[in-house]
């Protein structure tokens, strides 16, 4: 039995995103007003809590990755003169034209009107992983224990009460073994642990299963892949934000593109940021969103921008799209659950900064009760659940509440959809408010085996010509993403003999083409029924989580690696 150093903490945050940072900050604050009001008036009893805050990254920020055009709407709720802060908020440019482009495959169209949702006017561009570095920075100066490096890699539970985090182990080798350098995971112990993890967050994941905390709906995901180019002066101005629809996905495919103008950084480059979301409900094994994202570029319109550019960042992350119906009960005994890991996003507005950053807050708030009141049983965290209820983020989100679940008939029934539900308050008909939801996350599954009497799919070839579209290997080497190379693999394949045997026959082996980072490759196995053998290259990893959602078996389990392993995103 190992041993392991255990301390005391009263909030434990897990994950340095928007969600936990906001948690950390207006705890922070909320704590420094009623001190300064116990001080001013003699009544009450100061508060000085034990508050931490882990991330798995190396440096906070380091993992952090969206769209993004931000609503400032979170941030002006959570620092009201952020705008004229020192240092400033490194945000890029204020949203001044949008549009929509309508693709095919060698041209496209500009919509006349822009749909309610995608007008981005009084929004910014941003870069989340400069957000993120620079509230860390503002979380530090508050007082909180920030430990970036130290991921949280197992819950600590007395039945259904959550009682801390477990750190991951260092220094063990591929073998399992301890190494010279070892280090045994400490214990955080917490009367409050704030799960912040993003989305499918691994410990999260554990919690909502074992505690049955899913959603009426199940959650459905999207997988965001994007690049940074640095272009021209002038060829896409800062500010300038352009969503796409169509081309490259099939109108059974739920997603859609962007070129956001980020604004001249970075030693005076103009930067681009340029990127496609692709609905994890789709249904074919072949389906590739790094290789989608490198199709649209080829598109003319979209290449118009990145003409004479070069790309200079990649990044990958999963997003929970399911909206409202599918976000699972976020508290309980000892924990409560914010951001992506709650499911917060509004995927009609492609959106979730915002909603992250309000839900740190109304966490705070409950942590804040929660200690006035030394009570921190499911009774107490469940205010957590009653103020969302009543803040914006409920009725935001209410209004998109449909908004998934409208494309399971395809792009077109689900424009109709979305514009039948902007009219009559996010409604599903006429006659229900909540259209049917599909059952299981992994679609591949419900349409049964892909190559039933159809033949193996032939992927075509692309032309990757390194200039305007890259392979994957050169993609994942520009997301910075490192790992200690001799360390126990952290994509955990439960039934590995599934991928040689079954997988092959059933599916063609679909995670070569689901993970945007090259991590799995079926290599010749020479007198292997198929000939083939799963091969993963685990330092490639820039932490989607794609594969634990998409494995048609579900025989992923994706695990914090080593701390500080993982991509290093600039810009993204
Ligand atoms: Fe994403 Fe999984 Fe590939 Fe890592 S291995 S990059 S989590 S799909």
């Amino acid at each position: 039995m190992t041993e392991r150093d255990v301390m005391e903490f009263d909030v434990v945050v897990v994950g340095a995103g928007p969600a936990g940072l906001a948690t950390a900050i207006h705890l922070a604050n909320r704590i420094e007003r009623h001190n300064a009001e116990v001080a001013r008036t003699g009544q009450g009893e100061a508060l000085s809590p034990e508050i931490c805050l882990i991330e798995k990254a190396a440096e906070i920020g380091a993992h952090s990755i969206s769209g993004a055009v931000m609503d400032p709407k979170g941030l002006d709720a959570l620092l009201p003169e952020w705008r004229t802060m020192e240092p400033k908020a490194p945000v890029e440019a204020e949203v001044h034209t949008d549009y929509v482009l309508w693709l095919s495959e060698r041209g496209g169209t500009k919509l006349p009107i822009t749909p309610p949702p995608l007008k981005n006017h009084g929004n910014y561009v941003v870069s989340l992983n400069k957000l993120v570095q620079w509230l860390g920075a503002i979380a530090e100066k508050k007082g909180i224990q920030v430990f970036p490096g130290f991921p949280g890699a197992v819950l600590q539970r007395d039945g259904a009460k959550v009682t801390g985090v477990q750190l991951a182990d260092s220094g063990v080798d591929k073998h399992g073994k301890p190494k010279g350098n070892f280090q045994a995971g400490g214990i955080l112990a917490g009367k409050l642990v704030v799960l912040a993890e993003g989305s499918r967050g691994s410990i999260t994941k554990q919690l909502i299963a074992d505690l049955k905390l899913e959603g009426k709906n199940p959650q459905v995901f999207g997988v965001g892949v994007k690049e940074v180019w640095e272009v021209p002066a002038g060829q896409c101005p800062p500010g300038l934000v352009v969503h796409t629809m169509g081309w490259p996905l099939d109108s059974k495919t739920f997603g859609g593109g962007w070129i956001y103008g980020m604004g001249a950084t970075e030693g005076g480059k103009n930067l681009v940021s340029v990127g496609l979301v692709v609905g994890l409900d789709y249904r074919d094994p072949t389906m590739d969103a790094h290789r989608q994202l490198q199709r649209m570029k080829l598109n003319p319109k979209v290449a118009a921008f990145l003409r004479g550019g070069k790309m200079l960042h990649y990044g990958a992350k999963s997003l929970p799209e399911g909206g409202l119906f599918s976000m699972p009960k976020a508290f309980g005994d000892g924990f409560l659950i914010v951001g992506d890991s709650a499911g917060l996003m509004n995927s009609m507005r492609l959106k979730g900064i915002h909603l992250a950053i309000r839900s740190g807050m109304l966490a705070a708030d409950t942590a804040f009760d929660c200690l006035t009141r030394r009570d921190f049983s499911a009774a107490a965290t469940g205010r957590y659940a009653e103020a969302m209820r009543q803040d914006w983020v409920h009725e935001e989100l209410w209004r998109c509440r449909n908004f998934h679940q409208g494309f399971h008939k395809g792009r077109l029934a689900g424009l109709v959809n979305a514009g039948f539900a902007q009219l009559f308050g996010g409604k599903g008909t006429f006659w229900s408010d909540e259209l049917p939801s599909r059952a299981g996350h992994t679609y591949m599954q419900q349409v049964g085996p892909y190559f039933g009497g159809r033949g193996k799919p032939q992927v075509e070839k692309l032309p990757e010509d390194g200039a305007l579209t890259f392979d994957k290997l050169t993609s994942v080497y520009s997301s910075g993403t490192q790992h200690e190379e001799d360390q126990p693999c952290h994509l955990v394949v439960t039934q590995p003999d599934l991928c040689s045997t079954r997988c092959v026959e059933e599916f063609g082996n679909p995670c070569q083409h689901f993970c945007p980072a090259a991590v799995y490759e079926m290599e010749a196995k020479p007198g292997s029924k198929h000939g083939v053998d799963l091969k993963i290259n685990a330092s490639n990893c820039v932490h989607c989580k794609t594969c634990d959602i998409m494995d048609p078996y579900q025989v992923i389990n994706w695990v914090v690696p080593e701390g500080g392993g993982g991509p290093n995103y600039t810009n993204l």
